[in-house]
């Protein structure tokens, strides 16, 4: 899984190019010892139980990519919310009276969320795999949906978290960046707005890239990969694991799923998390209303 694809460069020489998706290109940033965990380790160590909060994130997703999939005249909030139903699962809930809590929020968001949305203006894709090479990286990746405004394509990202977005988050995203420059590629058309709709909250935080931008996003995905490339390669070659994917102890280490496989994150992260408290407000929250 050395994620290295060849390619015939200009010269006729063989190029190696790194293929990696955006999110492996952000574990390495995060924590080189997740990612050595994660996409280089085999066999893969195991991971924690499933997290309800993403149980919430891929049922609203999934929700969202099959109300597209419905005819046009039944696009409605109504059938959004049933879709959030038909496709839920109850990973990581405590009990059935919280997971059923969580369908009712997860409804109301998604219905709240299609309200503002014009159900004839077909998206241009929806989980749509897009792709770019550059001189060193072949990036692919999924975007949640891809828009057409006017003659240009705007990349659209759903959000589920508690957190909330600002602008900063869509300008400094390089994942973003990284899905603008391969839906320009794959879907030929332009495309240097990026947006991120969190469905909590119903806002949505936007960027315009500009060509000054991506490029210095590409630069900078170009130099981590490269940096994962050379720590793979020296790891091959009989180097150190520890020195050469450091594990990089932090706040995230409580929400890390291979916390149970590495001693340092462990210990700085203290109790281990149960499986819903990245859900928000729970607490607080008597029922959805
Ligand atoms: S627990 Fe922390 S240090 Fe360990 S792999 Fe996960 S993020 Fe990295």
């Amino acid at each position: 899984m050395g994620g290295m694809t060849e390619q015939l460069g200009l010269e006729g020489m063989p190029t190696r190019l790194f293929s990696c998706t955006p999110s492996r290109l952000t574990t390495w940033l995060d924590c080189p010892r997740r990612y050595r965990m994660t996409y280089l380790d085999r066999p893969s160590p195991q991971k924690g139980p499933p997290w309800a909060h993403n149980t919430v994130g891929a049922a609203v997703h999934l929700a969202l990519a099959r109300w597209w999939a419905e005819p046009r005249a039944r696009r409605t909030p109504v059938v959004a919310r049933g879709l959030v139903d038909s496709g839920w699962r109850t990973d990581g809930f405590a009990d059935s009276a919280q997971a059923d809590r969580w369908r009712l929020r997860a409804g109301d968001m998604v219905e709240r969320y299609v309200a503002t949305l014009d159900p004839a203006d077909e998206p241009v894709g929806v989980e749509r795999t897009v792709a770019v090479r550059t001189g060193s990286l072949a990036v692919s990746g999924r975007i949640d949906r891809v828009d057409q405004r006017g003659d240009e394509l705007v990349v659209v990202d759903y959000k589920t978290g508690r957190s909330v977005l600002t602008t900063d988050d869509a300008r400094g995203s390089l994942a973003l960046a990284l899905y603008a420059l391969a839906g320009r590629r794959t879907l030929r058309r332009d495309c240097r707005r990026v947006e991120l709709h969190h469905l909590p909250s119903g806002q949505v935080v936007g960027f315009d890239h500009t060509d000054q931008s991506l490029a210095r996003h590409l630069s900078r995905a170009e130099a981590i990969g490269a940096e994962a490339v050379a720590a793979a390669e020296a790891l091959l070659a009989g180097g150190d694991a520890d020195a050469l994917f450091p594990a990089r102890v932090g706040p995230r280490c409580g929400w890390c799923d291979l916390a149970r496989a590495c001693p340092q994150g462990r210990a700085a992260a203290g109790p281990l998390r149960r499986p819903w408290d990245g859900l928000a407000d729970e607490l607080d929250q008597p029922a959805a209303s």
